[in-house]
């Protein structure tokens, strides 16, 4: 499986359109705030549900469940159990730790991505695979040490910094556990072709000297 395919929304996305007055004051159910004229949404192709458009990207497709435009990690059942926790109707973001609506998959103050309904702790948060803006922000850094580790005479520098972050597992803000297997596959490879890089400009040196 490619990672475009893996990242990709099962539904292609709806159009973007500014909320007028008949949207104006529903319910967006990904961070369950209230949607204000004149901000960006869209609505479900399948169920028509609004949404912001910015909360649909990173949710990657609708979020009610059952919905053909759903993203694949959103399970069925966990809407079928009332939510129960000490918090009430309300949850701790596991990043930020503000209070945000119980049923709430994405926060709306630091943008943190969930995956889940259920209250789950920092340090699972923190172990979880890069979702969403992060991901994307996560691959574009793996992606800029890749080109740095194969881009000739300044592949030492690349190899080093992914040295780095393969070893210490954090390095400029990406943490290497949480990286899907193909960005930490990318890693790899950039460390393996970029030393292939300086070995053979080592041997060319030694060649012509
Ligand atoms: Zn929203
Ligand atoms: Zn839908
Ligand atoms: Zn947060």
């Amino acid at each position: 499986m490619s990672e475009t395919e893996s990242q990709a929304a099962p539904f292609p996305a709806p159009p973007v359109l500014k909320a007028g007055a008949e949207l104006a004051g529903q319910l967006c159910s990904i961070c369950q705030t209230t949607v204000i004229a004149g901000e960006s949404v869209v609505a479900c192709p399948c169920c028509a549900l609004p949404f912001h458009s910015e909360c649909w990207d990173e949710n990657r497709g609708c979020s009610a469940y059952g919905c053909k435009a759903a993203p694949p990690t959103i399970k069925p059942k966990q809407d079928a159990q009332p939510l129960s926790n000490a918090w009430g109707d309300e949850k701790p973001c596991p990043k930020c730790n503000k209070k945000i609506k119980a049923q709430a998959l994405k926060c709306r103050f630091c943008g943190a991505v969930f995956g889940s309904r259920d209250v789950i702790s920092k340090e699972e948060y923190a172990s979880r695979e890069y979702e969403g803006n992060e991901y994307a922000a996560a691959r574009n850094k793996v992606m800029l040490l890749f080109f740095l580790s194969v881009a000739g005479c300044i592949a030492p520098l690349g190899v080093i910094l992914v040295g780095i972050l393969i070893s210490h597992k954090e390095l400029m803000g990406i943490d290497y556990r949480r990286l899907s297997p193909t960005l930490k596959a990318l890693l790899w490879c950039a460390f393996g072709v970029g030393l292939s890089l300086i070995l053979m400009m080592i041997l060319l040196a030694a060649f012509d000297s």
